[in-house]
This record gives C-alpha cells, sequence and structure tokens, in this order.
C-alpha cells in the first residue's frame, strides 16, 4: 500500500513538475509578448497584457479636451508598437482624423451611451469579447459604471484611466448615478419594436387567456446568433440584463402582458414543476398558476414549449421539453400538477406546442431515444450519420403524452410548432451553436 502510494506520489510530483515547466515555458513566451503589448498603466492584469488578440476601445469623446485626446493617441500610438490588435475602435464626440499604425473604426456620437453600444456592436458582429477601454483616470469610473450595464459575463473587459498630465481644470465627470436609466432608454431606441411578432393558438380561447410565443426579430441583442429578440439572460450570452429587460417590455407590450409579472421557467431538462405561490425549486421545467394576472413561461431553441390551458377553472402551465425532458414526461408532470393542485379535468385542457426541432433536422443516441420510441415505434427512425441514433419526433411524442393522460386529440395545436432549425424565424440551438438566443412560450390567465 505504502509502496503504491510513494509511486502515486512520485508519480504525482512528475506531473506537477511537468506542468511548473510547461507553465514556465509559457510564462516566458507570455513575458516576451507582453513586452510588445500595450500597457499604459502600472499594476494592470497582467492576464489582460498577455493576450494579443485584446481590442482596443479609445475614449476620445468623454473627456474633449485637447490635451487628453493628443495624450491618448501619443501613448496609444507608442505602445502600439506595429503590432496589430484584433480591433481599434475610437469613440468620438465628432469628426477627427486620427493617424494611428493600424486602421480604426471611428464611431461618433454626442451620446455616451450611444458610442459605447455601438462599439459593442462592432464587436458583437466579430463575436469579440475581450478589449480594453483607454480613458482619462477621470473617466474611468464612469466606463466602468456604463460597462458593468452594457456588458455580460462574457466580455472580458478593463479599463485602462491614464493620468494625463496638465489635464486642463474644470472638466466634470458624466454622472453615474444616473447611467442605468439612461441605458434603459437609450435600449427603447434601438431596432424597431415593430418587428416583434406573436404566434398565436386559435384553440386557446383568448377570452380567458394570453397565450402564444414569438419569433426572434424586433429587439435590441447584437451578435447575430441572438438577434435580436433574445428573451433570456445566461452566463454564456452577450446580452447584459438590461438588453434582456427591454427585449421582454417589447415583447409584453406586442403581446398584451406585463413584463414585470413574468415568470419564466429556470430549466435544467428535468421535470420539476413550480406551483406559482409555494416556494420555488432550485430549477424547474415548468410552471403552473391558477392566478390572473402572473404570465408564466417556458424557453426553447429547438426544445419544445408547451402551453396548457384548463378551460374551465382557468389554472394553466407552461413547460420547456427537450429531448430529455420529453423522455421524462415533463408535459405529464406539468398536467398532473395542475390536476393535483387546481383539481383541472385533463378533458377540459387545451394545449399549444410552439416552435420545435423536427424529427428530421435532430438525431440521437438510440438509447436516449427509448422512451420516445416505446410511445409509438413510428416516433424514431433510424439516423443515416451514425447507425446506433436515431430521429426521434418530439412534438409527436409530446401530443401522444397528453392523449394517454387524458387530453382530447383535437384540443392539441401543434400548428405553430414550426421547425426551429428549418425556420429562421426562430432561435435554434443546433443550427446557431454557442451562444444561442431563446425564444418563449407564454401564458396568463385574464379571470
Ligand atoms: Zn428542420
Amino acid at each position: 500500500m505504502q509502496a503504491w502510494l510513494c509511486h502515486e506520489l512520485k508519480l504525482q510530483f512528475t506531473i506537477v513538475e511537468l506542468v511548473t515547466r510547461l507553465f514556465q515555458c509559457v510564462h516566458v513566451f507570455e513575458h516576451f509578448k507582453c513586452t510588445c503589448v500595450l500597457t499604459l498603466d502600472k499594476g494592470e492584469d497582467k492576464k489582460k497584457q498577455a493576450s494579443m488578440n485584446d481590442s482596443i476601445i479609445l475614449d476620445l469623446a468623454t473627456d474633449a479636451s485637447e490635451t487628453t485626446k493628443d495624450y491618448l493617441i501619443t501613448t496609444l500610438r507608442d505602445k502600439l508598437n506595429g503590432h496589430k490588435r484584433q480591433k481599434i475602435i475610437a469613440l468620438c464626440a465628432r469628426e477627427m482624423e486620427l493617424t494611428l499604425p493600424q486602421s480604426i473604426e471611428t464611431i461618433i456620437s454626442t451620446d455616451n451611451i450611444d458610442l459605447c453600444f455601438k462599439a459593442k456592436s462592432l464587436m458583437d458582429a466579430d463575436n469579440i469579447t475581450d478589449f480594453v477601454l483607454v480613458t482619462s483616470l477621470m473617466m474611468k469610473k464612469y466606463w466602468e459604471t456604463v460597462f458593468l450595464h452594457m456588458f455580460s459575463h462574457v466580455h472580458n473587459w478593463s479599463i485602462r484611466g491614464v493620468d494625463v498630465p496638465n489635464q486642463p481644470s474644470g472638466l466634470v465627470r458624466p454622472e453615474v448615478d444616473s447611467v442605468e436609466s439612461s441605458i434603459k432608454n437609450y435600449f427603447k431606441t434601438v431596432g424597431n419594436p415593430d418587428e416583434v411578432k406573436i404566434l398565436r393558438s386559435a384553440l386557446i380561447p383568448s377570452d380567458k387567456f394570453n397565450a402564444g410565443f414569438h419569433e426572434r426579430y424586433g429587439g435590441v441583442s447584437q451578435l447575430p446568433p441572438i438577434a435580436s429578440l433574445n428573451t433570456i439572460y445566461t452566463m454564456r450570452k452577450p446580452d447584459s440584463q438590461l438588453a434582456i429587460n427591454e427585449n421582454r417590455r417589447r415583447l409584453g407590450q406586442a403581446a398584451g402582458f406585463d413584463p414585470e409579472q413574468l415568470k419564466v421557467a429556470r430549466v435544467e431538462h428535468g421535470k420539476s414543476i413550480w406551483v406559482v405561490g409555494k416556494t420555488p425549486p432550485a430549477y424547474y421545467d415548468g410552471i403552473v398558476t391558477n392566478m390572473p394576472g402572473i404570465t408564466i413561461a417556458a424557453p426553447g431553441a429547438d426544445c419544445s414549449m408547451i402551453l396548457l390551458a384548463d378551460t374551465v377553472t382557468g389554472a394553466c402551465g407552461a413547460v420547456h421539453a427537450g429531448w430529455r425532458g420529453t423522455t421524462l414526461g415533463a408535459v405529464r408532470a406539468c398536467l398532473k400538477a395542475m390536476v393535483d393542485e387546481y383539481q383541472t379535468n385533463p378533458k377540459d385542457v387545451v394545449a399549444a406546442i410552439g416552435p420545435t426541432v423536427d424529427g428530421k433536422c435532430f438525431d440521437l443516441p438510440a438509447v436516449d431515444a427509448s422512451p420516445v420510441h416505446e410511445l409509438d415505434p413510428s416516433f424514431t427512425w433510424p439516423s443515416e450519420s451514425n447507425i446506433d441514433w436515431v430521429h426521434a419526433d418530439l412534438v409527436k411524442a409530446n401530443v401522444k403524452m397528453l392523449e394517454l393522460d387524458g387530453v382530447p386529440s383535437s384540443n392539441i395545436d401543434t400548428s405553430n410548432a414550426y421547425c426551429t432549425v428549418c425556420n429562421k424565424q426562430f432561435f435554434s440551438h443546433r443550427r446557431d451553436g454557442i451562444p444561442f438566443g431563446n425564444q418563449i412560450g407564454f401564458i396568463s390567465y385574464k379571470a
């Protein structure tokens, strides 16, 4: 045992040593690179310096004094030292001529938020998430506040506040407290909210329920795969919470619900259901309620969004079901929650299934799809790409489960179950990769 342990420790030591050596090699390389890249502040983050792909935003707008502009431009020109950056963007309050050893994209606006949003749009277009803002020390705090509200967790940004010598006195930093509301108001002016399109089910009675799904247009999200009406915030998307809030506000406006009263499932590809009014589980793929005015919703981007409406009691449910949720019976769990909580009779339930990846555009290991196959062998068929894989029709599987649990076939509407991969007006994880946007299916009881 001891010998084995010694051997194991020795092996571990050797691996540690190897990794350390490798790290040293990398470090030397990084150090070599560091000497070539922009270093404006003392004590700045070494990791940021090490990246040759950092893009640079040069603030020549907020402190419009010639002293500051000249100093920033000179400093940047010296420090670039012939080394290309992925992108250099200059923020300007007015037209100006810039001569730097790399092509610069210039944005002109007298609105700082507009400048920041347009810089973000330029970077989103090239999927750039790593960048540094070069500004005067006085403006650092202001831009930090703007960036915190404009960018998200996927962005790796830093701000170099340059201590400009002989800066003119009397310069005033813009208000930091009003930044959040300025961005909120700015977002209202982005894009065209009239493009927001709602898909309704003719089967869900509109006098009792406000229910539907949405297409992807009319929002403020800029990165192509998530543009533009992405209604879900996650750590992997370059949308700030304020951008998502604006998208939800537009959706609420188009659909006629209060976005402040919107409850969206926190999905984990399981079958937990949250009964509104009770303590929510950490994650839940479905929500049920009978409270008027509360809009419940489930997200999708290939996965099914299924809405359930009890036309007698007014109870309703929204559930997310991808292949995992479908094989676990998430829709059955959602219907059962309505039966248990609100004495719903499944015969009174109307169901609508939203945009979902079609079986033809989706395959998975046959072993994972076996619950779908067991519902009806015709719901799965062999995949051309892999002998152990099958295509699976998630829509038919969910319809079948609802029927088995007592919902009449004539009450189940699949007319909005467009294939998300084939129809570009919807977000699709399979088609767009990561990051991808999300649509939601929503329902509320009008009472
Ligand atoms: Zn398709």
